[in-house]
């Protein structure tokens, strides 16, 4: 298969559409959000659930049009998905419009990610309905520990079998999840959510008796116990989730619930992963073409112009580092495109998806640095959105894999080591 590099028509729309939602409602109130931190954008949040619904948005309540759906109408010729190749150009726009308001759009997030990943067709059915519901709902995913991060293989969330019962009894301590406020806590104009919880089946299994649970709103024994102050992406909400002997039904578990020699549950966060990590770069990319456009448009209202074509050794150090940083976001977002083109097509993608998150984890933070930078107390004052760019930047190395373990996935691909040879 090759990949084509025209854009098709639903990825147009998509683009399009979303701009305008960028334009019109994340940018006026961008300022407004990241000045007060926990405070829910429901016009926000109420707007993009009805404009999805009017769209089509799929089962997982992710972002997507009914024309992709299409392409899979029985007696309609069969193309190639490009499911997430719209999904990555639509979270790139509107993390151009504010990346923390992006993460607060309804819908399954990394929690239905998971249950996409990871779970049966009926569980599917039954936990990803709830999006297209009524009212704005969000899921979240919880795998981050005190003690593991990195190395989730660390996680001490323990689930246990009551026999008599048929119900999973879940403890431990989760922080730093994505929407789990939201996800969680009751919200009236809000939807029945849930969170996934990653913990231990058998401990003495290490990550081969790692598995998922789905744990709905309101479920007794979970306390949304913290929420984060944070650098940036401030109006998206992160929490402290505690589980204290919280009863969970049997069929809630997310793939096999016994224990087997190979790694098959931890295969469903890594699998998770390589669906979501090129996802996660799209967003860097919106935000380093945010702060890159915004730059060249402040330049030049101080009639400074980029003469692109001229040779280097002519241009101004200014050129040359807009130059520079056009490249970044472009070669950022190729790497993207490849890597969701791989998913559409269902190849192994875990090398590639990890590699565009290490260079949109890069470039994100270098060009909204350097936009800072040229800027000088323009770029430094809260008057302007490129400080906040600036801020916002930094979570892209951050979730769903820092730049060191993605970049040590990229090395284990290319070198063919396993996990344990190379950490
Ligand atoms: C805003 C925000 C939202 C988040 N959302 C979620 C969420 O929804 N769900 C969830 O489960 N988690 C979430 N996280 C947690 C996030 O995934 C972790 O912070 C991340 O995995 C890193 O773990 P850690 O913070 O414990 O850092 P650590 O693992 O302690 O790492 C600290 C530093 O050491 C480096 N390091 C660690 N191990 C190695 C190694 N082997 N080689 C080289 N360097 C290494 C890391 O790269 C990092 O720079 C979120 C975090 C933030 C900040």
């Amino acid at each position: 298969m090759t990949i084509e590099f025209e854009t098709p028509k639903p990825v147009e729309q998509a683009r399009f559409l979303l701009q305008t939602v960028a334009d019109n409602m994340m940018r006026p109130i961008s300022r407004e959000m990241d000045e007060n931190e926990h405070e829910i954008p429901f016009s926000y949040i109420e707007f993009m659930h009805s404009a999805m619904k009017a769209m089509g948005g799929s089962s997982a309540g992710s972002l997507s049009t009914s024309e992709d759906k299409k392409a899979d109408e029985p007696g309609k010729p069969k193309r190639p998905s490009i499911a997430y190749q719209v999904l990555a150009n639509q979270l790139e726009v509107l993390s151009w419009g504010d990346v923390g308001m992006y993460l607060s759009t309804p819908g399954g997030g990394l929690g239905a990610a998971a249950v996409q990943a990871a779970g049966s067709s009926e569980q599917k059915e039954k936990f990803l309905a709830r999006f297209n519901g009524e009212k704005p709902t969000f899921a979240a995913m919880c795998m981050t520990e005190p003690q593991a991060g990195s190395d989730t293989s660390a996680i001490r969330t323990r689930a246990v079998l009551d026999e008599a019962t048929r119900e999973w009894i879940i403890t431990g301590e989760k922080i730093f999840v994505t929407a789990g406020e939201k996800s969680f806590n009751d919200h009236p104009e809000l939807g029945n959510g849930f969170i996934v919880v990653w913990a231990s089946i058998d401990p003495g299994a290490g990550r081969a008796g790692m598995r998922s649970f789905v744990i709905e709103a309101g479920t007794p024994g979970v306390k949304v116990t913290k929420l984060e102050h944070k650098m940036g992406i401030r109006v998206s909400d992160t929490a402290s989730i505690s589980l204290d002997g919280v009863r969970v039904p049997f069929e809630n578990i997310l793939g096999s619930p016994t224990v087997e020699k190979s790694t098959t549950g931890f295969k469903g966060a890594m699998a998770t992963f390589d669906a979501t990590r090129p996802l996660v770069a799209a967003t860097g990319v919106g935000v380093a073409r945010a702060a890159l456009e915004e730059l060249k448009s402040m330049l030049a209202q101080q009639g400074v112009t980029i003469r692109y074509g001229l040779p280097r050794q002519k241009l101004t150090a200014i050129e040359r580092d807009v130059i520079d940083m056009e490249i970044m976001v472009k070669s950022a977002w190729l790497m993207v495109l490849k890597a969701v083109w791989m998913a559409d097509n269902k190849q192994p993608n875990a090398l590639e998806s990890s590699m565009s998150k290490v260079r949109s984890g890069d470039i994100v933070n270098r060009v909204t640095q350097k936009a800072v930078e040229i800027l000088g107390p323009l770029g430094y004052s809260r008057e302007y959105l490129i400080e906040k760019w600036f801020r916002d930047a930094k979570i892209t190395d951050i979730y769903e894999g820092t730049g060191q373990i993605n970049r040590l996935v990229v090395a284990r691909h290319m070198l063919n080591y396993s996990g344990s040879e190379l950490r």
